[in-house]
């Protein structure tokens, strides 16, 4: 021990516990370097001290883990390799350039983990038994490796093999990363198998590679990942704000979402990687073998997005990845250690200043959101689209890391899968679920299947506000203001702007914006012309077909008049009041975007467009609910005049955010209260979150956003285990 004291420490299921017997100098020294020098990974709530009758010990050891057994909760999450690993990668010995180093500080956990207490035995590192060396290591108390339960050395761990045409080429890493590099030079990509799944990968700047990754992955238009071989490099490409800079350096090692420069001296990232946004995805190497590659590769960036086809969960099955992708790729880079709990990269943005996830997995699942209720036993189902699931144990929710959209059946697989293991894990034993009001979710349907307990339905948006709520450890009565694309609402239509009076056990809806029919229901979500149509209709009747707009020029007649037919009939048009589709409509008006390639498409194609420095906004009411007659016009009329597609973005943003201010403080003068709660997908357009957020302060609101628990859909399983918990505790159910 560096400050030469005696005594113990042992882990418990509460804490850790120290005793140490010495000088008090040395023991205020002690209690310094407790916080300055904890592992990156460490999280330390609070110190305690308390002076107690000196006792003589022999040395400093550490106790066994006082396992009060099914209270042995906690997971780590992955932590990305640390710099005295990446040192150890360089030397001779059993480490040089051996891909799956890692310490007590870093490397692998959650993805690795079959059951707890957390011990090699129970990891998929059992297949690999320690060489004496490693053991050595592992048991001697000074070492770094002591105790690290996936340590490991070329000698006795995992191992990689590159194939070529589903034949083996390699297992020795300098044929290996020669090989990569040549396939990526040449314009190739591989599948390459990383801690909680199979990545695709190709060079980013190679406009070919890049449209042929797309191809392999049958994949709509969604951006990709980027993988920047390190940060001076990626500065040159990216404009990267302390805050990001932190995110991406954090042992999370998350995907950031980051402006891209317009570097003249530079070669651009293709632009076919983000569907030509201004905003790209992009990561840091976390993995030894990142590094091993781009120690060879030429290029400063690949892209490395998750390894499957469109639809479908993350692979993580060597035979899978053979069977699927030898034929379509060039090469594919597999280890024979098992992924136990597949999880993707988790993705974030810095908004207002904060690291905002947008989602959560490697790095950050599963470690439990600290609550101050009683979430014991109560089994959330989250939502549709980018699920996540939410189990409780004690005053802890544990959220599942993101599953994804529950529409294929391989993704329900996981879905099953993945609960059933967090249950076995956690040791939870549910007494309560909770769903969303949606009957045709498959999460509720899965709900309904579970078993015969008692089931608290929550509405969409309320489980938005309650999951914000948590996040803050808030229980009282605020005023929630719920943005997002659809949600079921208790009168039948799909809501998705609402402005709710709550706590976590209720809710009044206070107003929203006015309903308009979604032509072709879902199809609508997907085909922003669609509601560019209805919001026309809704405005000018049937003399908007006369108005001089490019889009009705762009515009089948047919078309439209099948949807004003569908509209007056009332066939298969539900009414929508969703904030998302208002912003999808604007984006097709605007000639942005008419049919969607991916998620939300439209929305990030007009947020791609807003001028911070205009200040101006179209004209909007309030009364019952809020009615944007009046915005659409304005809009119709910029465009008629050839204004600025970037002025009227910039003026409809504006438009929202006066709406949402005075809708609130309407709510603020009859009801006095001070604290707003924002949550719902539409707080992902940093403009729209940053704008809001000021506003509100501005004018001495209490405003609280989402940061560590997504402001999508992947959130909706805490509030709905917020809500049920708290209908448990009033005995409302
Ligand atoms: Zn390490
Ligand atoms: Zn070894
Ligand atoms: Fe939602």
């Amino acid at each position: 021990m560096k400050h030469g004291l005696t005594g113990w420490v042992q882990n418990t299921n509460e804490n850790v516990r120290v005793r140490v017997t010495g000088k008090a100098d040395d023991i205020s020294g002690f209690l310094v370097s407790l916080e300055t020098e904890a592992p990156p990974a460490a999280m330390i709530e609070n110190i305690r001290t308390k002076e107690v009758e000196p006792e003589k010990f022999p040395f400093f050891q550490i106790l066994k883990s006082h396992d009060v057994s099914d209270d042995v909760t906690e997971i780590s999450p992955d932590i990305a390799v640390c710099h005295e690993c990446m040192e150890d990668i360089e030397k001779e010995g059993n480490r040089l350039n051996y891909a799956f180093v890692n310490c007590t500080n870093c490397g692998p956990r959650f993805t690795i983990i079959r059951d707890l207490p957390y011990d090699r035995a129970k990891t998929t590192m059992k297949d690999f038994p320690m060489c004496p060396e490693c053991l050595e290591e592992y048991e001697n108390i000074s070492d770094r490796r002591f105790h690290a339960q996936p340590t490991a050395c070329a000698r006795c761990g995992p191992r990689y093999e590159l194939f070529e045409k589903g034949e083996k080429v390699s297992d020795k890493m300098d044929v290996i990363t020669g090989h990569v590099s040549q396939c990526i030079s040449n314009g190739g990509n591989l599948l390459v198998k990383g801690l909680g799944g199979m990545h695709l990968a190709c060079d980013a700047f190679n406009y070919a590679a890049v449209e042929n990754l797309r191809a392999v992955k049958k994949r709509d238009g969604k951006p990709f990942a980027v993988m920047f071989r390190d940060l001076e490099t990626l500065k040159l490409y990216a404009g990267v704000n302390e805050a990001e800079e932190q995110s991406l350096l954090s042992w999370r090692r998350p995907i950031v979402l980051l402006e891209m420069k317009s570097n003249d001296d530079l070669p651009p990232v293709s632009k076919c990687i983000n569907a030509g946004l201004n905003l790209l995805g992009v990561m840091l190497p976390y993995m030894p073998i990142h590094h091993l590659l781009f120690s060879r590769l030429k290029t400063a960036a690949i892209v490395l997005t998750s390894g499957n086809f469109s639809n479908e969960p993350i692979l993580i099955g060597n035979r899978e990845a053979l069977d699927r992708f030898s034929s379509c790729t060039d090469a594919v880079l597999l280890h024979n250690r098992d992924i136990q709990n597949r999880t993707d990269d988790s993705v974030v943005r810095v908004m207002d200043g904060k690291e905002r996830i947008m989602r959560r997995s490697r790095g950050y699942a599963p470690a439990p959101v600290r609550t101050n209720m009683n979430m014991e036993g109560i089994l959330a189902f989250g939502a549709e689209l980018t699920n996540c699931f939410c189990i409780g144990k004690g005053k802890k929710a544990f959220l599942s890391q993101h599953i994804g959209d529950l529409q294929g059946f391989e993704t329900t697989l996981f879905y099953e899968q993945t609960l059933a293991q967090f249950l076995k894990l956690f040791r939870v034993n549910p007494t309560l679920l909770a769903a969303d009001l949606h009957p045709d979710y498959i999460s509720t349907k899965t709900a309904k299947n579970f078993g015969n307990l008692p089931l608290v339905s929550v509405q969409h948006h309320h489980a938005h506000i309650a999951a914000c709520m948590t996040e803050h450890h808030l229980d009282e009565k605020v005023i929630g203001v719920a943005l997002d694309g659809t949600g079921l609402g208790d009168d039948g239509h799909t809501w998705g702007s609402e402005f709710l009076l709550c706590d976590l056990g209720q809710y009044t809806r206070m107003t929203h914006f006015d309903y308009v029919p979604m032509p072709g229901g879902d199809l609508a979500a997907g085909e922003p012309w669609r509601m560019a149509v209805s919001f026309l209709y809704k405005v000018y009747g049937n003399g908007f077909t006369t108005l001089k707009l490019d889009f009705l020029k762009n515009l089948e007649a047919e078309k439209t008049s099948l949807i004003i037919r569908m509209i007056d009939r009332g066939i298969n048009c539900p009414l929508t009041c969703g904030a998302g589709r208002m912003f999808d409509a604007v984006s097709s008006l605007l000639g942005l975007c008419h049919i969607a390639t991916f998620q939300a498409e439209g929305p990030m194609r007009l947020e791609a467009q807003v001028q911070k420095s205009c200040l101006d906004s179209y004209p909007f009411s309030i009364g019952k609910t809020i009615c944007f007659d009046a915005t659409i016009r304005g809009i119709v009329d910029d465009l008629i005049r050839n204004s600025d597609i970037k002025i009227i973005a910039s003026k409809f943003h504006n438009t929202i955010v006066s709406a949402i201010f005075e809708a609130v403080n309407a709510i603020r003068a009859r009801e006095g209260i001070n604290k707003v709660v924002l949550s719902g997908g539409v707080f992902q357009n940093k403009y729209m979150l940053e704008g809001t957020i000021s506003l509100l302060k501005r004018h001495d609101f209490e405003v609280y956003a989402h940061a560590a628990i997504p402001t999508n859909d992947g959130g909706i399983a805490l509030g709905q285990l917020a809500v049920a918990s708290k209908r448990r505790e009033n005995k409302c159910v």
